[in-house]
């Protein structure tokens, strides 16, 4: 599959402490790639640089090449709300908006310019089914998102960066605050989303890696230890450190 996202030797400081020493991953069209490691190892470090998250924090350096399609992600002339619209992001916890479904999910198709009724409609019909949540909610359209279970908010938000037609979608651990119906329920969705999207998870649960993830990258205290398909990863890993992490015996 083709590269969508290349980053190469991403340094980041918070303050004078660096907590990314120069890591170089490509992220492909078409697949899940998995980003595991024990906690506080620089994973979601790593992937809120991808959209420029980390731009809200002061006092954040960031070093190294970003390119997303080819083009450079921190160039002084990128909108940054275009970008999070092609690059859109899921979090830990489910953070619908205080709204009803539908306005949660037309959120983003009402920043630009003003669009008919009849195309926001469909689009947000669209997302949900895409989310795998349309079924649960469809009668309850104009209901407050928040009175849903945890595991259907996080659906409806996976709908809300749907409508605007990402490419890529980073997910930040979606799947820890949930249920474990809810979880296999968020994993059958993620597999048919990459038949359309390009998605890089964070993970804790190796497991989660294993089932869903085409590629899989181990971090450990801010490097990357190993990265590679999934199968091969995990039945061969190259390094030690790698064979001792994915069989518990650290982390
Ligand atoms: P992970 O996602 O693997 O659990 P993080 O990326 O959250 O790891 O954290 C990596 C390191 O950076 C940790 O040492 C963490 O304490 C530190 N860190 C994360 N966010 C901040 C922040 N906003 N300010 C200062 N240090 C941070």
């Amino acid at each position: 599959m083709a590269e969508i996202i290349s980053t190469e030797d991403v340094h980041l400081y918070y303050g004078k402490k660096e907590a990314l020493h120069g890591i170089s991953m490509n992220f492909h069209e078409n697949e899940i790639t998995a980003l595991i490691g024990p906690s506080g190892c620089g994973k979601s470090t790593y992937l809120r640089c991808i959209n420029r998250m980390n731009d809200l924090l002061e006092d954040v350096t960031i070093t190294g090449s970003f390119t997303f399609e080819n083009q450079d992600i921190y160039a002084p002339n990128v909108d940054v709300v275009d970008l999070r619209k092609k690059v859109g992001m899921v979090f830990q916890q489910p953070n619908p908006f205080p709204f009803s479904v539908y306005d949660n999910v037309a959120y983003g198709l009402r920043l630009g310019k003003k669009q008919p009724k009849d195309f926001i409609d469909q689009r947000v019909e669209e997302s949900l089914k895409q989310a795998a949540v349309w079924d649960e909610v469809k009668d309850d359209l104009h209901k407050s998102a928040l009175a849903f279970s945890g595991g259907q908010q996080q659906r409806i938000c996976i709908a809300r960066v749907l409508a605007v037609h990402p490419k890529v979608i980073l997910m930040d651990e979606p799947t820890s605050a949930l249920d474990p119906i809810s979880s296999s329920k968020i994993e059958d969705t993620l597999l048919k989303l990459k038949n359309d999207y390009s998605i890089i998870i964070v993970t804790h649960n190796m497991q989660q890696a294993s089932r869903i993830s085409d590629r899989t990258a181990l971090l450990l205290n801010g490097d990357l230890i190993e990265y590679n398909r999934t199968e091969e990863m995990f039945l061969r890993p190259k390094e030690k450190i790698t064979d001792d992490y994915l069989n518990g015996r650290f982390g």
